[in-house]
C-alpha cells in the first residue's frame, strides 16, 4: 500500500504539451507557434547582446558572490524596475507611495499578490478577461481566492474588444473584487484597449471600488516603446487609484528561466508601508525564502546605466519590429492567396501573440497535415514565423480555411 495510491492525474498544461509534441515530431517542415518565447529570424532563441555583456563582466567581478539576497530581493533592481513601469517623473514614487519587491518572475509576483490580498486583506473574488493567460485562474485559486469570474473581453465577430460587455461585467462585480488587467500586449488576443477605453475602465474600477492588478509581461514588447506600453498603469497611478502591478522580465530581457520579476504596490496610506512590507516578507519567507540574484543583477546593472539602457531599448526595438514584420508578412500572403475571411486583425493586434480566429478543427488540421503547432484557441506566437516558413504557414492556413 501507499499513501499516494489515490492520487489523480490533473489536466495537462496545453502549451507545454504542444511544445513537446513539436519536439517529438520529426517532420522537416514542422513549425512551432505555441510557447511564448522570442525567436530570431533564424528561428533561434536570443540571448540579448547587452545581457551577454553584463554576464561576462559579472563573471569576472571578484566582488560578486552567491550569498542570499534579503527576502524582498535586490533593492537596486526593484527600484529601477518600479521606475521603469511608473515613469521617471512618477508622482507616486516621489510621494513614497510605491513599493517594489523582487519576485520569481511575473508568475511569482502574481502569486505573492494573490496570497497577500487573500490572506491579509480578506479579498476572495477575482475577475479575469475572457479569454486570458491560462495560468491566472490557477495562481489566484492557489493563492487563497475562492470565487473566480470572467469579464467579457474578446468579441469573435469584430475580432476586437467587447468594451461594453467588459464595462457591464465590471459594473456588476462586487466591491473589492480583484480585476486582473493586462497592461499591454494582451495574452492571448493581442488586443489592447485604446487610451480612451482605459479611461472608461478606470472610471468603473474607481466608482465600483474594485481592486486592479496589472499583469505586465510584455512592457516594450508591444509597441517597442517602454513608456507607451506603460500607459494604463501610469493612468491609474495619476488618478490615485491604489493597485498592484506585476512585472516580468522574461520576454523583454530574454531572461525567461532566470525568473526575474517585480511586484509594485501603490498605496494612498504611506503610514502603513512598514506593515505592508512586513506581511509581504512573511508570505515570501514561507514560500521560497528569498529570490535568486543572477537575473535581477543583470537587469539592475542595465537599468541603472544610461549607455546599457539605450542598448537594451535597441534590442526591444529589434524584437518588436521583427514581430510587426511577421504580422505584415502573414497578412500579405493571406491576401495574395485570397484566403476567405477577414485577416486585418493580424496586423491590428499587438505583441507576441495573434488570436487568429481559426477554429479548433482548423487548428487540428494544421497540426495533423502540416505539422504546424498552435494552441487550441487559435493563438499563435508571431515569433515562431520567419522568412523561411511564412509561405508554408500562409498556404497551410489557406488550406485549413478553404478545405
Ligand atoms: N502574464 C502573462 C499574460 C504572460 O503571458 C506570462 C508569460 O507567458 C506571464 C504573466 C508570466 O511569465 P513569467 O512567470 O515567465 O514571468
Amino acid at each position: 500500500t501507499s499513501v499516494f495510491k489515490d492520487i489523480e492525474l490533473g489536466p495537462p498544461i496545453e502549451v507545454f504539451l504542444r511544445s513537446k509534441d513539436f519536439q517529438d515530431d520529426s517532420h522537416e517542415s514542422k513549425v512551432n507557434l505555441t510557447i511564448g518565447a522570442y525567436r530570431t529570424a533564424e528561428g533561434k532563441p536570443w540571448v540579448l547582446p547587452v545581457v551577454r555583456k553584463v554576464e561576462s563582466t559579472l563573471a569576472q567581478d571578484e566582488s560578486q558572490n552567491h550569498e542570499y539576497l534579503p527576502v524582498l530581493g535586490l533593492e537596486s533592481f526593484s527600484q529601477a524596475a518600479t521606475t521603469m513601469i511608473l515613469g521617471e517623473d512618477s508622482v507616486a514614487i516621489k510621494e513614497g507611495r510605491a513599493i517594489g519587491v523582487q519576485t520569481l518572475s511575473g508568475t511569482g509576483a502574481l502569486r505573492v499578490a494573490a496570497e497577500f490580498l487573500a490572506r491579509n486583506l480578506h479579498f476572495n473574488t477575482f475577475y479575469y478577461s475572457k479569454p486570458t493567460w491560462e495560468n491566472h485562474r490557477l495562481i489566484f485559486l492557489n493563492g487563497g481566492f475562492k470565487n473566480n469570474f470572467e469579464y467579457r473581453y474578446w468579441n469573435p465577430d469584430s475580432r476586437g474588444i467587447d468594451l461594453n460587455g467588459m464595462i457591464e461585467d465590471l459594473r456588476n462585480a462586487p466591491v473589492n473584487a480583484v480585476i486582473i488587467l493586462h497592461t499591454c500586449a494582451h495574452n492571448p488576443t493581442g488586443c489592447d484597449p485604446t487610451h480612451a477605453q482605459w479611461d472608461k475602465i478606470a472610471d468603473v474600477i474607481e466608482e465600483k471600488h474594485l481592486f486592479p492588478i496589472f499583469d505586465t509581461a510584455y512592457q516594450g514588447f508591444a509597441s517597442g516603446d517602454l513608456d507607451y506600453d506603460a500607459y494604463a498603469v501610469r493612468l491609474f497611478a495619476s488618478r490615485n487609484i491604489e493597485f498592484i502591478c506585476t512585472q516580468s522580465f522574461a520576454k523583454n530581457f530574454g531572461l525567461y528561466n532566470e525568473r526575474v520579476g517585480n511586484l509594485v504596490l501603490i498605496t494612498n496610506n504611506t503610514s502603513k508601508i512598514p506593515e505592508i512590507k512586513s506581511q509581504l516578507t512573511l508570505i515570501i519567507r514561507g514560500m521560497y525564502s528569498n529570490p535568486p540574484k543572477h537575473g535581477a543583477k543583470i537587469v539592475s546593472v542595465v537599468l541603472n546605466d544610461n549607455n546599457l539602457y539605450t542598448q537594451w531599448k535597441d534590442h526591444i526595438h529589434t524584437m518588436s519590429g521583427r514581430i510587426k514584420e511577421m504580422r505584415t508578412g502573414l497578412y500579405d500572403r493571406l491576401m495574395k492567396l485570397e484566403t476567405p475571411g477577414t485577416w486585418q486583425h493580424i496586423i491590428n493586434q499587438i505583441g507576441m501573440f495573434s488570436y487568429t480566429g481559426l477554429s479548433e478543427n482548423q487548428v487540428q488540421y494544421l497540426i495533423k497535415n502540416y505539422h504546424i503547432y498552435l494552441l487550441r484557441s487559435g493563438r499563435i506566437n508571431m515569433c515562431g514565423l520567419n522568412e523561411q516558413n511564412l509561405d508554408y504557414v500562409a498556404k497551410a492556413i489557406n488550406d485549413a480555411v478553404t478545405k
